[in-house]
């Protein structure tokens, strides 16, 4: 039961891969075999690359459907279907699988004019979203050293460990967040090296995905109670069944190991009561409708959850919406007042006893300008910052910078994180308040908040305080997933 095996990719776009085994790596390409124990593999050839961004319309299980749709469309000269999803056994076999074609209805150089082009349908009454995939060629030659010389070989290469563990070195983890460092790390299953689109290499990881899922449930959940772990093992599946080759339709993996898909630390992550949970847990998954859940989870929700398309755009999800982490529901969150009551004085949630449930964070009004000119190409002399459109959960979609020149406007929840902070601000779920005053401008900003990540789905902190007053993973998964089915294939 589950062994099937799935591509994680843990390296994309660098010039230097190091794997090292004290058992041995069996490394194998074009007209190539050989053993060693310590292999670095390098490039340093570059092409010409160009980002696209390509907006997207709609979901299908049938070529047809989507091309019909793209093809309705006669506003963009470029635009058709693409290829995503798959599925693994057992799982196909029961009719579980997230293989499908995307509509798109235009493709742009600019993530700008992309961005337009989705506004654009919007009003048309469209649900679009926008993904971003580099073109390129690739390179295929590397050099390549072990403890025993250097050589010159072809790419894909293939690297089977004869030990049950490999460590890889100087992988980033965290990039793009502060916590982001570089370490190395153990890996189970063998790998495969190939060429990134405009330069540089891909590490990919073949790993059986129970030993996926034993890893990730704890790198996700850390420290936690049997019943909580059990609810993320569930998520965890879900979330890698309903996702393989959807977020990276165009790589050539399956799923990557970051924040962006789900944090896979390879054997750093497993303990014990993760395995347990992951065991006792097989081939369980939550399904709507006959279909694999998206079961989105984030950190702390700060006491409510948001609604799947207020984040990421496209059609709503029924179980993937806004609701109270708590017993209680009774969701008043419509005016600045409601929101700001509801940050200062918060009710009482699952997730309350996390340090990140609330949090203020000050910044020098100059810092925040620079930090917004760095993030956004954009100078302003900030005179105010207004919430202009919030989600059910109150969480910002759409925030106006005030400058006293000109304005900013800012959409979408990760954009206005990313934009307000020098790395992410820990949710958009906040009200800002001006601190001091001269010359009709602030000296500082305040950001009065709740929260840490999207709030999407289940509130990982809530799962666990939930777990400690008494709930099983069932009653978790119904809390945070409502209307949706426990299933196990077997
Ligand atoms: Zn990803
Ligand atoms: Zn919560």
């Amino acid at each position: 039961m589950e062994t099937s095996k799935i591509k994680v990719g843990l390296l994309s776009g660098v010039p230097t891969i190091k794997l090292r085994s004290p058992e041995g790596l069996h490394v194998k390409g074009h007209g190539l075999s050989f053993s060693c124990k310590e292999l670095e593999i390098h490039t340093d050839e570059t092409f010409p690359v160009k980002r696209l961004y390509r907006v997207f319309t709609d979901d299908f299980e049938r070529l047809e459907d989507a091309l019909d749709t793209a093809l309705k469309s006669d506003e963009s000269p470029i635009r058709g279907a693409v290829e995503v999803g798959r599925g693994i056994e057992p799982y196909v076999h029961w009719g579980y699988h997230n293989a499908g074609f995307w509509a798109f209805a235009g493709e742009f150089d600019g993530e700008e004019e992309a961005l337009s082009f989705a506004r654009h349908l919007e009003e048309k009454g469209e649900r679009p979203w926008i993904k971003s995939e580099l073109r390129g060629n690739c390179p295929d030659k590397v050099k390549v050293i072990t403890e025993k010389g250097e050589l010159e070989a072809e790419l894909p290469l293939d690297i089977i460990p004869s030990g049950d563990k490999t460590l890889v070195l100087d992988l980033p983890v965290g990039e793009g967040f502060h916590w982001e460092h570089r370490e190395n790390l153990h890996y189970r299953g063998s790998f495969e090296v190939l060429g990134t689109p405009g330069g540089g290499l891909y590490l990919v990881n073949r790993v059986s995905l129970e030993d996926y899922l034993k890893s990730v449930v704890s790198s996700e959940m850390g420290e936690a109670p049997l019943e909580a772990l059990k609810a993320q093992a569930i998520a965890a599946r879900n979330t890698l069944l309903s996702t393989l080759k959807r977020h990276h339709y165009y790589d050539p993996f399956d799923i990557c190991a970051t924040d962006h898909c789900q944090v896979y630390l390879g054997v750093k992550g497993e303990n014990e009561m993760s395995s347990r949970a992951v065991e006792e847990t097989s081939g369980e998954i939550l399904v709507f409708e006959g279909k694999i859940c998206d079961t989105r989870f984030a950190k702390v929700c700060g006491g409510v959850t948001e609604n799947f398309e207020q984040v990421w755009g496209g059609k709503s999800i029924d179980y993937l919406i806004s609701h109270r982490d708590s017993d209680s529901n009774g969701l008043l969150l419509r005016t600045e007042e409601e929101v700001r009551n509801f940050i200062d004085d918060p009710p009482p949630s699952f997730c309350s006893d996390h340090e990140l449930f609330r949090w203020k964070i000050k910044v020098d009004r100059k810092k925040l300008e620079s930090i917004v000119k760095e993030k956004t190409g954009t100078s302003l002399e900030l005179i105010d910052i207004i919430p202009v459109r919030r989600g059910a959960s109150g969480r910002i979609i759409e925030i106006k910078l005030i400058g006293k020149e000109r304005e900013l406007i800012i959409r979408g929840e990760l954009r206005i994180r990313n934009a307000l902070s020098e790395s992410h601000l820990y949710s958009s779920l906040f009200y800002v308040v001006k601190l001091g005053e001269k010359d009709g401008l602030p000296d500082a900003f305040e950001f009065r908040g709740g929260g840490f990540g999207h709030g999407v789905g289940m509130c990982q902190i809530g799962a666990i305080g939930m777990a400690r007053m008494g709930y099983n993973y069932r009653e978790i998964l119904a809390h945070y997933y409502p209307g949706t089915d426990l299933i196990k294939v077997e």
